[in-house]
């Protein structure tokens, strides 16, 4: 039997004020010497990514762009042979739709609807929303599948969510923003494309835990065995309903931490809830409705 891991960045490993990931340390450092892949699956481009897992001293396969694309870093263990656009130096699955295709889309919409999408938007501007370094907001930019945009006023959402529908795209939303996806793309679509892969080459049975922290993670917390949400900081919890959801007790790298090591038996004790406990019965009620709404920030 073996353990895989997904993660969210931002509000999930890297905390959601300072994308600090200093409390989850122990836990990188020991998954990667136990062997247990990490897969992060983030609403980042490409290039974040890659400068994270470079920070973090990570090489494995990782999904962008809420479930747009997978990257498998080529002769990394656990990258298949697979069909399909190749990119140096990785095997890429795109499952998104072409950026500037969705850049033509908002460029009509703007007509009629105010909202501002990051190809609008200054390297400045964007490190301001996002509370990004210039870098890092200028790598925020580099996008391939998908448009993190804000609505001046949220009462344009269904309109602009109809309009959307019609070319085949959905809006899906992360801690800080809406984001024009293809339809049908999300992460737990690529969290189940990547499992497979995994699952081939191993050629045994695999146990896999899910993190996450906003409605986008959604996908992915239902694709896994050991769902855990992480709390927001401002303690509104998410309305969810995900079989077996394990809560963590405190929000960001910290809750990341002590919900894997608990997960992993390496405490000795779950942080949070155990799967099949009656947490999500009490959550019963929302999470269908309130996609749309959205949580916080
Ligand atoms: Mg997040």
């Amino acid at each position: 039997m073996k353990w895989l891991l997904f993660s969210d960045l931002d509000g999930t490993l890297l905390n959601h004020d300072d994308y600090s990931y200093e409390d989850a340390r122990p836990v990188l450092e020991r998954i990667r010497r136990e062997g247990i892949p990490l897969v992060i699956a983030s609403s980042k481009t490409r290039v974040e990514v890659e400068e994270i897992q470079e920070e973090i001293g990570l090489r494995m396969p990782f999904i962008v762009e809420n479930g747009g694309g997978i990257y498998f870093p080529r002769g990394c263990r656990g990258t298949p042979y697979l069909p399909g656009s190749e990119r140096e130096p990785y095997f890429a699955v795109r499952l998104g739709m072409p950026y500037e295709e969705i850049r033509e889309f908002v460029a009509r919409a703007q007509q009629r609807i105010p909202l501002r999408g990051f190809g609008d938007m200054t390297v400045e501007e964007v490190a301001r929303l996002t509370d990004l370094p210039l870098e890092r907001a200028r790598l925020a930019k580099t996008r391939e599948f998908s448009e993190p945009f804000l609505l001046e006023d949220g009462e344009w959402l269904p309109e602009l969510t109809a309009r959307a529908d019609e070319i085949g795209l959905s809006i899906t939303r992360g801690g800080r923003f809406f984001h024009l996806v293809r339809h049908g793309q999300d992460k737990g679509r690529a969290v189940r494309f990547v499992k497979t892969v995994f699952r081939r080459q191993w050629n045994e049975p695999i146990l896999t835990v899910g993190l996450g922290d906003s409605l986008n993670d959604i996908p992915l917390l239902m694709a896994v065995d050991y769902p855990v949400l992480i709390p927001s900081p401002g303690g509104k919890e998410l309305q969810i309903e995900v079989p077996r959801l394990i809560l963590a007790t405190v929000p960001g790298s910290l809750g990341w931490r002590k919900s894997v090591e608990g997960i992993l038996g390496w405490t000795g004790e779950r942080e949070g809830e155990i799967p099949g406990g009656g947490r999500d019965a009490e959550n019963r009620d929302k999470m269908g409705d309130d996609k749309d709404k959205g949580e916080n920030s």
